[in-house]
């Protein structure tokens, strides 16, 4: 059956109501009118995913002129109010349901946008729109897309009062530029290196505290700056993320989530009583059975006796046995072997004192020869000393009462990746789902999701962290930066004689709108909030106040530390600017038929 997903305001925590109802396709016509003047339509699929119907497109396959921008304008404006309610730390949750009934639940913008099923060029272009965010700058993703959704609605009247589309494309471009030129000037650089990191955390931690984990936003942001820092070439400002590696495993608790140096490998020692922990490990990274050669089948071995048997035993020990001294006389201390040996040779490696990991899989053995800077070893004759990889510290770790263990390798010779291992409880939000949906998904899967939904969460604080290092600046959150420039812009629409500055106004009011939903999903007055908001910067002339959405009785975001990339916020101005002007342009909407 399909499963809505509808979303209420009223409820002031992030939990999400999901509503289970069947709907066939006929029946969908009640949700039109929801949208944009009836023209659009939000449906679902038989899979419960979202997909936008534009009505127009029914009757007509040809639009032009005025009509063409106005169905575009509400394309990009209903996929922008899917988001709107997700923004900020009281934002809601979107629950996704995937075709073959995966669940995903989210409050990442660019995730929600990306699983849902968009049918409509416009609204794939707000999809994109997201896109580009999440790969340029990763935080910001819901806000670009509102901030868009806000510049089409105010486009959409001064279209309306007959102003061209051109002028309204012009005067968005001046007043975009005057926004990023005032964000620049009310930025503060903070200062920070490898041993006070604090500020990044606290800018981390904004980014999580809108985030489903934002229950241990602490330990997770300074778990993201560390990771960051180890990679991070401070000389150059720049990070790699790519040697980040976060993985997750079902079970424990969120708050054992741990920043490993090294990398991971989800195998344990081949014997239980070989040593647990290796220092100054030398790795021979083998991918040629370690063991005697077998008696192929082809082959005819003849044993008649027991005295042969016994021979053929002998030898197949004294093999093997020859082949663990060569192993120690390269000066190996441990074996990584792709191929698995019996209980008896696995006996002997215990007694003989050479730790062994069997049965990794090749990627995994790809990754162990990189970071250690060892060599894969195909055929065992080609062992030698300077084939071995070597790590500062091998060591298996075992996990609360389960068997589970995992293999931790850690400051690796020829690579500081990093990897950050998430562990996840049950969650609250999971058993809500199994209540309402009335189904038994088994725990495991809920645990799945906490864990998707943290690791999309790490990499967005992840991301922030590393523009921070890219460059100082940050401006100040919760609608502050926004409600700022607006004044700044409706300050310099004086200046422009012309039409532009209608437009140059409405970008103003556009820049409102993002406060405007971060305290309307707190469940705050938006408009009062906001002009009590906006009053006190003009009266001050500080740009440091914002909403107070976590009701901790200050607007001023530096008191509650609310801080976000300069980088991050110009990037989205610019962004939905583009992304808004391309859409005003289009003036002829002409579909396959029509050639
Ligand atoms: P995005 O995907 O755009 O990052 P979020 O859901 O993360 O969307 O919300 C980001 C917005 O929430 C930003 O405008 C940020 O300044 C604001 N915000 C985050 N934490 C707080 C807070 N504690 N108080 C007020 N505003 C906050
Ligand atoms: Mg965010």
């Amino acid at each position: 059956g399909a499963t809505r997903v509808s979303h209420s305001n009223h409820f002031r925590s992030s939990f999400f109501l999901a509503v289970r109802k069947k709907k066939t396709r006929s029946e969908l016509g009640s949700d039109r009118g929801k949208f944009e003047a009836r023209k659009m339509a939000l449906a679902f699929d038989e899979f419960g995913r979202p997909f936008i119907i534009l009505r127009e497109q029914d009757q007509k396959t040809r639009l032009r002129g005025i009509d063409a921008q106005k169905a575009n304008i509400a394309a990009g404006k209903a996929v922008a109010r899917i988001l709107r309610s997700s923004l900020g730390p009281k934002g809601m949750d979107k629950m996704l349901q995937g075709p073959d009934g995966d669940v995903t639940i989210t409050n990442d913008g660019a995730t929600i946008l990306e699983q849902m099923d968009v049918d409509n060029q416009i609204a794939k272009l707000m999809v994109e729109l997201s896109r580009s965010q999440d790969y340029e700058i990763g935080d910001g993703t819901t806000g670009v897309v509102v901030m868009a959704g806000a510049l089409l609605e105010q486009a959409e009247r001064q279209l309306d009062r007959g102003i061209h589309p051109i002028r309204v494309a012009e005067g968005y471009e001046m007043a975009s530029r005057v926004a990023v030129e005032h964000l620049e000037r009310i930025s503060q650089k903070f200062e920070f290196d490898v041993n006070n990191f604090e500020p990044l955390v606290q800018t981390c931690m904004t980014t999580l505290s809108s985030k489903i984990v934002n229950r241990c936003k602490r330990s997770l942001a300074e778990i993201a700056v560390k990771a960051v820092l180890a990679v991070a070439d401070l000389e150059r400002r720049d990070v790699n993320l790519d040697l980040i590696k976060i993985e997750g495993k079902v079970g424990g608790n969120l708050e054992d989530t741990e920043l490993i140096y090294g990398i991971l490998v989800d195998k344990d020692m081949s014997h239980p009583q070989m040593p647990k922990q290796i220092e100054d490990a030398h790795i021979a990274i083998l991918t040629c059975p370690f063991e005697p050669p077998k008696p192929k089948t082809k082959h005819k071995v003849d044993i008649d006796t027991v005295e042969k048997f016994e021979t053929l035993r002998k030898q197949e020990q004294q093999y093997f046995d020859e082949m663990v001294q060569k192993c120690k006389d390269v000066g190996a201390t441990l074996v990584i072997c792709q191929w698995g040996f019996d209980d008896e040779a696995n006996h002997l490696l215990m007694h003989r004192n050479l730790p062994a990991v069997r049965w990794v899989g090749g990627v995994e053995l790809e990754l162990i020869a990189i970071a250690t800077g060892g060599r894969i070893v195909p055929r065992f004759q080609e062992l030698t000393p300077g084939k071995l990889g070597k790590a500062g510290m091998v060591r298996e770790k075992s996990f609360g009462t389960t068997k589970e263990r995992m293999l931790y390798i850690e400051h690796c010779a020829n690579s500081k990746a990093v990897t950050i291992f998430i562990r996840g409880g049950t969650c609250i939000l999971f058993i809500l789902h199994l209540l309402i949906n009335n189904s038994f998904l088994g725990y495991g899967l809920g645990n799945k999701m906490m864990i998707e939904e943290t690791k999309r969460s790490i990499h967005d604080a992840l991301c922030v962290a590393r523009n921070l290092i890219r460059n100082k600046s940050i401006v100040y959150g919760g609608g502050a930066a926004e409600i700022a420039c607006s004044l700044a812009v409706d300050a310099a629409a004086d200046k422009y004689p012309g039409v532009e500055q209608y437009a140059i106004r409405a970008f103003a009011e556009a820049l409102d709108s993002v406060p405007m939903a971060l305290a309307e999903n707190s469940g705050l007055q938006p408009i009062e909030t906001l002009s009590a908001v906006k009053s006190q910067q003009l009266k001050e002339n500080i740009p440091f106040y914002g909403i107070d959405c976590n009701d901790v009785g200050t607007n001023d975001m530096r008191e509650q530390n609310v801080f976000e990339t300069l980088i991050g916020k110009q990037q989205q101005i610019l962004l939905a600017t583009q992304v808004v002007k391309m859409i005003l342009k289009i003036d002829d909407v002409i579909s396959n038929s029509e050639y």
